[in-house]
């Protein structure tokens, strides 16, 4: 038994340094990554269900890696998150998503911006500061832009993270809850956070036709949401069927490959264009 033990940890030591040198060969390319600009945003329209236009658009980052091509963020934000880098790479998406509001601005395109928020750069306490000066430079007003926070965000220190999304909410910026009804949801932070959207879940809607208790849920959420002032946007719509049962439920907003895909602002502009007038 003792052999084996040792056999054992020998085997789980050689694993771990693989899986080590592996973290940190990533950890090494996400640095470089930052300092050659290689993070890109795409953005997704959201649409207003009632009047089928476009009212925001959500960034999503991406990796421009020139050896492995464009790096969904679920392959590198969690190290990202790990290695301590989310705040840089955060602090860039900011920075893009920001600048290309300004962008589309000045060419007549009025749009709300979201943005994700990983739990760890909120947690920063440079976080806000850092929002403010950038908004500043930018001449964005706040009430255009919405950060999309999940229920991770609020768990550790509650009071600490009620204290920061009322100091956001204050300065005009609005609060979406992302992938609602996934974490750990509790109707007691929805009674006391300043959030005005929340986020439904795809995983609610992908079977919303054929699956009875995911009607039920999104009809149960667009309720909560509609009954606390809250606005709700139906994630993953992938066809037409979901689309007009959603519209038919009240959601007022829509987000999914049915609309578009995520794309590069120019790519992008085309389908604003008609989606807007
Ligand atoms: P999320 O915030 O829930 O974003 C929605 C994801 O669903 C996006 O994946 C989007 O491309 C995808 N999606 C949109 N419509 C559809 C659809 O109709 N069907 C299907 N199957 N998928 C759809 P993406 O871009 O790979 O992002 C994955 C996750 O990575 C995001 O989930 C978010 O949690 C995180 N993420 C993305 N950008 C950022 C960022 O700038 N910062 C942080 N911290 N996290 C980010
Ligand atoms: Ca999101
Ligand atoms: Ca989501
Ligand atoms: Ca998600």
């Amino acid at each position: 038994a003792k052999r084996e033990g040792k056999n054992n940890i020998q085997f789980y030591s050689a694993d771990l340094a693989e899986e080590m040198s592996g973290f940190y060969r990533m950890e090494q390319r996400l640095k470089l990554a930052l300092e050659r600009d290689e993070f890109v945003l795409h953005f997704q329209p959201q649409i207003d269900m009632a009047s089928g236009r476009v009212s925001a658009v959500e960034a999503l980052v991406r990796w421009n890696c020139p050896e492995n091509g464009m790096v969904p963020p679920l392959q590198f934000i969690p190290v990202a998150e790990e290695a301590g880098l989310i705040g840089a790479i955060g602090e860039q998406v900011f920075r893009k998503a920001c600048a290309q509001w300004r962008a589309w601005s000045d060419q007549g395109f009025l749009l709300k911006m979201a943005v994700n928020v990983s739990p760890l750069q909120f947690r920063d306490d440079a976080f806000i500061g850092q929002l403010a000066r950038l908004l500043g430079e930018m001449r964005m007003p706040p009430s255009y832009l919405e950060i999309e926070i999940t229920e991770g965000v609020l768990m550790g220190s509650a009071e600490k993270a009620l204290g920061k999304l009322k100091a956001l909410r204050d300065m005009g910026i609005s609060i979406a809850i992302d992938d609602f009804g996934t974490g750990y949801s509790s109707l007691q932070y929805l009674k006391e956070l300043p959030i005005s959207c929340l986020k439904i879940d795809a995983s609610f809607v992908r079977e919303i036709q054929t699956n009875g208790k995911n009607l039920a849920i999104v009809k149960t959420i667009e309720a909560l949401g509609r009954n606390l002032q809250m606005y709700t946007v139906a994630e993953g719509i992938e066809e037409q069927a979901q689309y007009d049962l959603l519209k038919d439920i009240g959601c007022t907003m829509g987000q999914g490959y049915f609309i578009s895909h995520p794309m590069a602002a120019e790519k992008l502009e085309p389908l604003l264009r008609k989606l807007m007038t």
